[in-house]
C-alpha cells in the first residue's frame, strides 16, 4: 500500500517516497541531494531503470532500501506541489477501484507539458527616456504606449498603425524597455455579483438552500431534483456565486456531450465571462493552460467532463455534478471509476458541499436522498409558462407501420399536424447508421465483426459495414460472404439513417436533419446543426441520444420515440432505469416555450412499468418500485458488485486462467462469486472474454476480498484481468 501522506507542507530531507504514474504497487524511495528543496506533493523527475520519469513526492522515505543504495532525485519541477487533499484522493480512488495508485496518479498529471515552466514572451513598456530623433510614426507609437501597458512589438505596431521597424527603432533607442510576460493569456474572473436572470420564488428558495450549504463550509451532498426546464442550472449558479464570493474554486462536471456553447453562454450571462473548459476536444496547449491555471489558483471555475475531477485545485470549495444520472460519468477503460461517486468522496475529503443535479436522478442518488444521507432540494414547476409535455404510448401491435416502414400511422398523422402548424418535430432513435443487422435471404447468414461477437451495422451514407465496438469497417459486399448468393443481402431493423429515408418519402416537402455522431464530426458541426434547428431551418430532427441533452428548441412541440423498447432489450440491472431516464429526457425536449409539447412512444409493450411511468409522469413511484425490486435481490445500491473480466487473444489460455482463478476464490459466507461465464461480448477486438461477478452485502469490504483473491495469482503476459467495482456495463 501507499505510504502515509505527510500533511505538513514542510521541506522533506534525507529520503522521500515518490509515486510514479505507472502501474506499480507502491511509491519508491529516492535520495534528496543536498541543497535541493523537496516538499510533500512536489513534482520531481527521478531515474527509473535507464529512464527518467516525472513523479510526485508522496511523503518521507519508507526506509525499506538502504540510503546508500538509493538513487537521487534528478530535478524538482517549478510547479505548485500537488495539494495534500488530491494526494489523499488519489490513494482513496486507488483503494476503492482496486487499482495501482500510480495508475490513478496518471489521471491527475496527464496534461502534456503542464509541468514544464511556462514559456515567456518579450513585451515592451515605455521608459522615461525619449528618442533624440522623433518622427510622426515614432510619436504615434509613443502616444499609444503612454498608457503604461506592456505590448509585444507586433501589438504596439498594429495599435499605432506603424511598421514593426518603427517600434524596433524605439527599442534600440532605449525608449521602450523589455519585460517578460507569460505566453498564456490570463483567465477572466467570473463576477458573482452580476445580476443574474430573475428567479421565480420557488427557484429563489432552492438557490437560498444551496447557498446555505456553501456558506456552512462543510461537507454535504445535495440532490437538486427538478423537472426538465425548471431552471436547475440558474439555481445552482447561485451556489457557484456563493463559493466564488468566498474566494473558492468551483468545478462543474457535465457529461461531455452536454458541454455545449448553449451551456457556456448561460454561464456567461450569469457571470460575465466564460469558464475554463476541460474535455477531450481541448488542444494540448489549452490543456496545459487550464491545468497550470488551476494548480496556481488562477482558474476560479472549471466546467468539464469526468477527468476534470483530478485537476490539482488548491482551493476547491464546491462541486456540481449536472445530469448526475448520466452513464457517461462512468469511465470503463483504464481505471474504471464513477466520476459522480468519486466527486462525492472528493467533496468529503475537502470538507465542502457537492450538488448533484438531475431531472431523473439515478436510483443510487434517489435512495441516498430517501434515506437521508443526501439532502434534497426540489423544483417542481417548469420555469416560465411551459407545461410538461403530454406523453402517449402507441401500441405497435394495434397501430403497426406499413410493411417495410417504422413510423406508425398515428405518429405520421401527428407529424403532418406539426408541419401544418409550422412547428418542429423530433424523431428519436438511439441507434446510429442505417440498419443494425445485414442478413442473407438465401442462407440466413448474419454478417458479424471478425474481431467481436457483434453484428456489423450498415452505414449507408458511408457505404460501409461498421463494428460499433471496435471500429472495424468494410465495404458492403455484393454477394453473401457465406453462400455467395448475389443481391441476397437485406438490411434488418432501423437506424437513424433509415428513418431519415422514410421521412424523405413521407414528407418530401419537409426539411430534415440527422443528428448523430456519425453525421456530425467535431463540435463546430454540432453547433451548426443546433443553430439551424433553433433558427427553424429544420422541420424534422432525426437524432440519437446526442439530441437528448440540454438543448432548448422553442419551436419543437412533437417528439416521437421510434423504438421505446430498445434499451430494455439488454437485460442488465439498470435497463429499466436507464430507459426511463433517457426517454424522460428526450420527452423534455418537447414544448419548452409557450407551445405545449406532445410525446409519442412507439412500443410493443405499452403495459411495461417504464412506459406506464413515462405516460403517467409518476417518476417517484417508478423509482420506488425499482428500488424495492433491487432490494429484494440485494443488487446495488442495496448490495455490492464487482465485475472481473479475464481476456486473452487465445481462448484456451483465457479459459485456463479463469479456471485457476475459480479454484482460488477465498471461501467466505458474505461474498459469492458467479462465473466464470463467457461475457455477452464473448469476443472483443479479437480477445476472448470471460466474466466473474462478485456479489456481496452493502457492509462487506468487497475490495479487500478481491485483493486477497487476486493477490498471488500469476497472470501470463498475454492475459488481462480487469476489475470493475460498481460495474455499469455487463457486456
Ligand atoms: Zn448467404
Ligand atoms: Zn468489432
Amino acid at each position: 500500500m501507499a505510504s502515509e501522506i505527510s500533511t505538513e507542507d514542510e521541506i522533506v530531507s534525507g529520503t522521500v517516497s515518490v509515486l510514479l504514474p505507472l502501474a506499480l504497487p507502491r511509491p519508491y524511495d529516492y535520495k534528496v541531494p543536498a541543497g535541493v528543496q523537496v516538499r510533500p506533493g512536489s513534482y520531481v523527475i527521478v531515474p527509473l531503470g535507464p529512464q527518467e520519469v516525472i513523479g510526485v513526492v508522496w511523503g518521507e522515505g519508507t526506509g525499506e532500501v538502504g540510503h546508500n543504495r538509493l538513487r537521487p532525485v534528478t530535478e524538482v519541477l517549478d510547479v505548485p506541489p500537488m495539494p495534500e487533499v488530491l494526494r489523499r484522493f488519489v490513494d482513496w480512488v486507488a483503494g476503492y477501484t482496486v487499482s495501482p495508485p500510480g495508475s490513478v496518479l496518471r489521471l491527475a498529471i496527464r496534461a502534456p507539458g503542464a509541468l514544464e515552466p511556462p514559456r515567456m514572451r518579450t513585451a515592451y513598456r515605455l521608459g522615461a527616456a525619449r528618442p533624440s530623433r522623433m518622427t510622426p510614426a515614432r510619436a504615434r507609437a509613443v502616444e499609444v504606449a503612454e498608457d503604461g501597458f506592456a505590448r509585444t512589438v507586433r501589438e504596439l505596431a498594429e495599435e499605432a498603425g506603424v511598421s514593426d521597424g518603427v517600434v524596433r527603432g524605439l527599442v534600440d533607442a532605449g525608449a521602450l524597455l523589455p519585460v517578460d510576460l507569460p505566453t498564456e493569456a490570463p483567465f477572466p474572473a467570473p463576477l458573482p455579483d452580476m445580476p443574474g436572470v430573475a428567479l421565480s420564488p420557488e427557484q429563489a428558495e432552492a438557490a437560498g438552500l444551496l447557498r446555505g450549504h456553501v456558506e456552512a463550509r462543510r461537507f454535504a451532498a445535495v440532490l437538486l431534483d427538478g423537472v426538465t426546464g425548471s431552471g436547475k442550472t440558474e439555481v445552482y449558479f447561485e451556489a457557484v456565486a456563493a463559493a466564488l464570493s468566498q474566494g473558492k474554486q468551483v468545478l462543474i462536471l457535465l457529461p461531455e456531450i452536454a458541454l455545449t456553447s448553449q451551456f457556456l453562454d448561460r454561464f456567461e450571462r450569469r457571470f460575465g465571462c466564460r469558464p475554463a473548459e476541460w474535455h477531450s476536444d481541448l488542444s494540448t496547449r489549452e490543456r496545459r493552460r487550464v491545468w497550470r491555471g488551476v494548480a496556481e489558483g488562477h482558474v476560479p471555475v472549471v466546467v468539464g467532463a469526468r477527468s476534470a475531477l483530478f485537476l490539482p485545485f488548491p482551493e476547491l470549495g464546491l462541486i456540481v455534478v449536472d445530469e448526475e444520472h448520466d452513464a457517461a460519468f462512468k469511465q470503463e477503460d483504464g481505471v474504471p471509476y464513477h466520476a459522480r461517486d468519486m466527486a462525492v468522496v472528493r467533496a468529503s475529503l475537502g470538507q465542502f458541499p457537492i450538488v448533484l443535479s438531475s431531472a431523473t436522478p439515478s436510483l443510487e442518488t434517489a435512495v441516498n436522498a430517501e434515506q437521508g444521507r443526501y439532502a434534497r432540494v426540489r423544483l417542481e414547476a417548469r420555469h416560465g409558462v411551459a407545461e410538461l409535455p403530454d406523453v402517449t404510448a402507441i401500441d405497435m401491435r394495434a397501430d403497426p407501420p406499413e410493411r417495410g416502414r417504422w413510423l406508425s400511422p398515428v405518429l405520421v398523422r401527428e407529424i403532418h399536424k406539426a408541419l401544418e402548424a409550422g412547428e418542429q418535430s423530433m424523431l428519436f432513435l438511439n441507434r446510429r447508421g442505417y440498419a443494425p443487422l445485414t442478413l442473407c435471404r438465401t442462407c440466413g447468414h448474419r454478417i458479424e465483426c471478425p474481431q467481436c461477437s457483434a453484428w456489423l451495422v450498415e452505414h449507408r451514407f458511408r457505404r460501409e459495414l461498421v463494428c460499433h465496438h471496435c471500429g472495424y469497417s468494410a465495404p458492403v459486399p455484393k454477394a453473401c460472404p457465406s453462400c455467395g448468393a448475389e443481391d441476397a443481402l437485406v438490411a434488418c431493423g432501423p437506424g437513424v439513417e433509415r428513418i431519415a429515408e422514410e421521412v424523405a418519402e413521407l414528407f418530401p416537402q419537409a426539411r430534415a436533419a440527422i443528428v448523430s455522431s456519425d453525421n456530425l464530426r467535431g463540435p463546430a458541426a454540432h453547433e451548426a446543426v443546433f443553430a439551424a434547428i433553433e433558427a427553424r431551418e429544420v422541420d424534422i430532427v432525426i437524432g440519437t441520444q446526442i439530441v437528448a441533452k440540454g438543448h432548448h428548441f422553442p419551436w419543437l412541440t412533437l417528439v416521437g420515440v421510434v423504438d421505446a423498447d430498445l434499451g430494455l432489450e439488454n437485460g442488465d440491472l439498470r435497463a429499466g432505469e436507464r430507459t426511463f431516464q433517457l426517454l424522460q429526457q428526450v420527452a423534455g425536449r418537447a414544448g419548452r416555450a409557450e407551445r405545449p409539447g406532445r410525446v409519442f412512444l412507439q412500443s410493443f409493450m405499452p403495459e411495461h412499468g417504464v412506459m406506464r411511468a413515462l405516460v403517467s409522469g409518476r417518476r417517484d413511484e417508478f423509482l420506488a418500485r425499482e428500488a424495492a425490486a433491487r432490494e429484494r435481490v440485494g443488487l446495488p445500491p442495496f448490495g455490492r458488485l464487482v465485475g472481473v473480466v479475464v481476456s486473452a487473444p487465445d481462448a484456451a489460455l483465457a479459459q485456463k486462467v479463469a479456471r485457476e482463478m475459480s479454484r482460488r476464490v477465498p471461501r467466505t459466507e458474505d461474498v459469492s462469486v458467479l462465473g466464470p461465464a463467457p461475457a455477452p461480448l464473448a469476443l472483443l477486438r479479437g480477445r476472448t472474454r470471460l466474466r466473474f461477478l462478485v456479489k456481496a452485502g452493502r457492509s462487506v469490504n468487497i475490495q479487500s476480498f478481491v485483493r486477497a483473491w487476486l493477490e498471488d495469482m500469476k497472470i501470463p503476459n498475454a492475459v488481462r484481468v480487469s476489475v470493475d467495482v460498481d460495474p455499469y456495463s455487463f457486456m
